[in-house]
């Protein structure tokens, strides 16, 4: 049997009227004789809702209740979408994360996928010709719901691509496909029509919502093509897949921004060997995403350590490393909210110099200031005052010339 799944996000099943453009969506493979996996998400602004109402009842919910109670957002777009597929007469059925199964670990709010089991999926599909899966959701091995953390329903979907060895996964989405940067943010931005795992990686990193970084990193290890495209028209989007010649012929593919960022300075921590894997290893066994990491040099055996979190994570990061004061040894924690990183990403820039120094160059001629730096093969990567966040995208889409025209190949 030939299987096609598709994901829908929050905005493409927020109502009625979506749900049914949506419908037209899923009808279409249907009714070319295929089966149909759809995952879908909370309706738009479900998730958010439901994470107020646990923070009113508690200041530090419990873990594993936060993810029962967050996971109904998906639990009802999928019976809904569900009841209008029958009412079509399609022999349709909605399937939560542990009926599936999602296994995943217990890492509750961001939790892996371990397993899908595929025969039990092949089950669900002779019985069924479309069954509406809920996104961000999984359970672990003692049967407690977990979720994938935000943006998860795209790591579902591929996930369920890869078990069940899907060559396409299509992510359906309310832009038009992943853009040289937010279309929201920058209306230069033009539709990039094939990119690489990599770059899609970084891009997904750091900060462009578009796709989990999870969902990247399981197309790749699986070698699932995925494909990028609005529930609202029917016009192709972007293929995300392999690296190819092409697209190592332009410079810059890119630029991601994350606003969702805290720096956090460690004073005067004792300058010995193992300090680093005593600061940073707690904060990795609580999956806590470390990020940009500066050093000072050392003066009389003291140092400064600063380094990235995610926002959502400051007070765990304070809290854990407050704990392990004395045991680390350094003075005092300074926190810093008011962060964003701003990147330049493109697998072209592996074989040319000069990208990171025109980057610095165009951020000090709007007079921003640069906090941290980090580079890797494929990216350059500035903290700023998040202020200045889309005075600094707007400008290095400029300077990369990604608005249109020719694309730069070389500086
Ligand atoms: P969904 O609810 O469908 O999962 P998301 O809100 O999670 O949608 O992701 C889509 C949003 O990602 C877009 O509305 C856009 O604002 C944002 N975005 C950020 N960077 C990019 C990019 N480079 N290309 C396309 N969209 C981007
Ligand atoms: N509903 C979840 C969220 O808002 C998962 C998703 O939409 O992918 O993050
Ligand atoms: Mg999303």
């Amino acid at each position: 049997m030939n299987i096609v799944v598709q994901k829908f996000g929050g905005t493409s099943v927020r109502n009625l009227e979506c749900q049914r453009q949506v419908m037209q969506k899923v009808l279409r493979p249907y009714r070319e004789g295929n089966k149909v996996i759809v995952v879908l998400s909370a309706m738009a602004g479900e998730t958010n809702r439901l994470l107020g109402l646990a923070k009113e009842w508690s200041d530090n919910p419990d873990p594993a209740e936060l993810d029962s109670m967050v996971s109904t957002g998906e639990q009802v777009s999928c019976a809904l979408f569900a009841m209008l597929l029958k009412q079509q007469g399609v022999k349709a059925r909605s399937v939560l994360g542990f009926q599936a199964p999602v296994e995943t670990d217990c890492a509750f709010g961001k939790a892996r996928i371990v397993n899908i089991d595929e025969k039990k999926l092949e089950c669900l599909l002779n019985e069924h010709d479309v069954l509406v899966v809920a996104g961000f959701q999984g359970c672990d091995e003692q049967l407690r719901i977990t979720t994938l953390g935000r943006g998860g329903s795209d790591t579902s979907a591929v996930a369920l691509a890869a078990a069940i060895k899907a060559d396409v996964c299509e992510i359906y989405t309310d832009v038009p496909g992943v853009f040289t940067t937010d279309p929201n943010m920058c209306s230069d931005a033009r539709k990039i029509d094939r990119i690489a795992y990599d770059e899609m990686l970084e891009m997904a990193s750091m900060g462009a919502k578009v796709l989990q970084i999870r969902s990247v990193e399981f197309a790749k290890k699986y070698n699932v093509t995925v494909h990028v495209r609005s529930t609202f028209s029917d016009e192709l989007g972007t293929i995300v897949t392999q690296e190819d010649e092409s697209m190592e012929s332009v410079l810059v593919s890119g630029i991601a921004y994350d606003k969702d960022q805290a720096r956090i300075t460690l004073v005067s921590v004792t300058d010995t060997p193992g300090v680093s894997a005593q600061i940073f290893s707690p904060l990795a066994d609580k999956r806590i995403l470390v990020d940009m990491i500066v050093q000072n040099p050392s003066k009389d055996g003291k140092t400064d350590m600063t380094f990235t979190v995610p926002r959502a994570d400051v007070d765990q990061t304070i809290r854990t490393l407050e704990e392990l004061k004395y045991e680390i040894g350094f003075e005092e924690l300074n926190s810093n909210l008011n962060v964003s990183k701003v990147s330049i990403i493109g697998v072209g820039m592996r074989n040319h110099s000069g990208v990171a120094a025109r980057a610095f160059q165009s951020l000090a001629d709007e007079n921003i200031n640069i906090l941290m730096i980090s580079t890797s093969e494929i990216k350059v990567t500035c903290l700023i005052d998040d202020k200045y966040t889309e005075l600094a995208v707007r400008t290095l889409h400029n300077a990369f010339h990604l608005d249109g025209g020719e694309p730069l190949e070389t500086l």
